[in-house]
This record gives C-alpha cells, structure tokens and sequence, in this order.
C-alpha cells in the first residue's frame, strides 16, 4: 500500500542509495560520507575542494547506511517484487562503481540464508507465496540468465554456452511481452534456483581469465517470468522480475586503457549512458524513449516504461578516495529519479 502512495507520488521509478561499510583491514580510512538523513539525504565531502565546493546534497526515495542488513533491505522491497505475481514488470537494478556492493546487494556475499541477497530472497518469496495461494492460484516460474558484455548478449544457462551468442530477442508473446531468446527454465523452489545460479556463475567465466574482472566488465541479467492462473475463474497473468548486477560505471581515462580495456569500458560507458537517457525519458514522460541505443536497453524493452516498475539500488563505497567517483555516481541516479 505504501508502495502504491509512493508510486503515486513519484511515477514508477524509485532510487535507493546504499552506502557498504568499510570492509575488515580498512579500518584506519576516512569516510565520504558525512550525513544521511532520514528522507533520504545523503552528504558527500569532497576533501580536495575547497569551502562549499567541497560538499554535495542528493536527495533519494532512501538512503541504507552501512549497518542496514540484506534482510532489512529485501523487506523495503518485498511489495514492489510481490506486484510480479499480479502481472506487473519490475526491473531492479544495482549500479555502483566495481567494489561498491552491487553484488552483494544482488546476489549476497554468500549463499548462507543471511547472506542472501534480493534476487535469492526474490524467489524465495515468490514461492512461500505462490504456496499460501495455493488453494486459489497457481503459479509457473521460469527464469532466464544472460550475461551482456562488449554488447554481445549470452545466455548463461545453455548447454552449449560458447556457441550461443544472442543476437535477436524478440520472441513475441501474445500479450506483447517480449522474451528473450533465451534458455528458460521451469524452477519449483529455492535450491533449484540456486543450483541454476551456480551454473549461471560457472558459465559466466567461460573464456575469462578471472571471473571477478570480467564480471565487473558485464551486466548480469536474472529474468524471473510468473504466470499465474486463478483457478476459480480461470484467469491469467503474467509477470516478469529483471534483477541486474550492472557493469561498475567508473570512467575509465583514455589514457590509461588500451586495446581490449578500452573498448569494454566504451561499451559499459555506451550501455550505462543509453539506461540512464531511456529511465531519464520515462522519468519525464517523453514520447520517444530511446531504447535502441544499447542491448541493455532492447533486452529491457518490455519491462521499462508503461506499467512497469523501476527500482535501482546506487551503491555507494565509503572511501573518501572514491569520492569523485561516488558523485559521478550519485549524479547519474539523481538524473534518473
Ligand atoms: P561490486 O559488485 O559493486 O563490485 P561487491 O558486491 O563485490 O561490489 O562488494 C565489494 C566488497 O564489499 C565485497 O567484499 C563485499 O562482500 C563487501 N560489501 C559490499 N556491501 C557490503 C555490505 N552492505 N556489508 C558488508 N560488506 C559489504
Ligand atoms: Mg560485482
């Protein structure tokens, strides 16, 4: 319900800051971050400036300071990812500099219950829920897994996973949903899911060196489709839940990248510019939203805009050495809110 007064208020977008705490061996650092407030402000110093340009304000729907935890989080969002099961789209986004907690915000830094993060406790939810409705509804899930990285589109879940390179997504669904071209698979619990997303993970390192560079240089995309059937009138919808550990947005100099670096940083600095002018257009209504601009976008088509649901998770790392990093970052999700 209040998520519904919120969406009223502030169209269907929603920002949420989330600022990691220093982590174990950093103890003697200074932090950015010198005020949150309780209506989501939150105050970056910038210590190689002087006077008052050594400070800037942002305002999100929330902010979650360093102690907050993963399930105090996922119960923030519970209400937007429940929406999935009455036919609504949501896409969920982690965006942050590499290092910032996207991942952790994501996935988790584990897969110990506690440690389980939005799209584990996404699912899990789904199917405690899907089970209470048991007696009126029934549900199917299927998820999808890809991976876009330099603008190719792979399917993490395929068999055959270096040949499967994903050019084309448009297999349209009668009600206009457009579904990837990707593997799906039918999931009934929380361990199937898992054990998918251990192969997920197995298959994004397929042809990398280390998975933690190239994970960082990728959008992960988890597609999580519901259909539900309400068995007293024989009525159906169908919901679909994007969760997406985005490619860390630091810009990367010119001058220090060459070859193959430079040209993935150019395609995450492409794909991450043409997310922020697609949301940015929704945001302000326009009549042309360009999707077409990047693979992040068109795989996005059918869930961005309209009646969907946008929530973006900007993770913030503490370290007043990120700070200008941390404003950049800050000032790409102030636009889009
Ligand atoms: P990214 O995916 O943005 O590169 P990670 O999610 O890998 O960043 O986080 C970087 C490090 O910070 C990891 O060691 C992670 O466990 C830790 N971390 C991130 N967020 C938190 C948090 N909220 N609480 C504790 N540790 C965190
Ligand atoms: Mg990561």
């Amino acid at each position: 319900k209040l998520f519904n007064e919120v969406q009223e208020l502030k169209g269907n977008i929603r920002v949420y800051c989330r600022v990691r705490p220093f982590l174990p061996g950093q103890d003697g650092k200074s932090t950015a971050v010198d005020y949150i407030g309780e209506n989501g402000e939150i105050l970056i110093s910038n210590p190689s400036k002087q006077g008052k340009d050594g400070y800037r304000m942002f305002k999100f729907n929330k902010v979650f300071n360093t102690h907050v935890s993963q399930a105090e989080v996922f119960s923030d969002i519970q209400p937007l990812i429940r929406s999935v099961l009455d036919g609504f789209n949501v896409c969920i986004f982690a965006y942050g500099q590499t290092g910032s907690g996207k991942t952790y915000t994501m996935s988790g830094p584990g897969t110990s219950k506690e440690d389980w993060g939005v799209n584990y406790r996404a699912l899990n939810d789904l199917f405690d829920i899907s089970l209470k409705r048991r007696n009126t509804f029934s549900y199917e899930v299927e998820v999808q897994m890809v991976e876009i990285y330099n603008e190719q589109v792979r399917d993490l879940l395929s068999n055959d996973i270096a040949q499967k390179r994903l050019g084309i997504w448009s297999t349209s669904q009668p009600n206009g949903l457009v579904v990837p071209d990707a593997s799906l698979i039918p999931v009934k619990s929380t361990s199937d899911v898992l054990d998918l997303m251990e192969i997920g993970q197995a298959n994004r390192a397929v042809g990398s060196t280390a998975l933690n560079e190239r994970s960082s240089r990728s959008h992960s995309i988890l597609t999580v489709h519901v259909r539900g059937l309400d068995v007293k009138n024989g009525s159906t919808s169908r919901g679909c839940l994007h969760l997406i550990d985005l490619a860390g947005s630091e810009r990367v100099e010119r001058s220090e990248a060459t070859g193959d670096r430079l040209k993935e940083a150019q395609h995450i600095n492409k794909s991450l510019s043409a997310l922020g002018d697609v949301i940015f257009a929704l945001a302000q209504k326009n009549a042309h939203v360009p999707y077409r601009n990047s693979k992040l976008t068109q795989v996005l088509q059918s869930s961005l805009g309209g009646q969907a649901k946008t929530l973006m998770f900007v993770q913030v790392n503490p370290d007043v050495e990120s700070c200008s990093e941390t404003i950049s970052t800050l000032k790409f999700a102030e636009r889009v809110s």
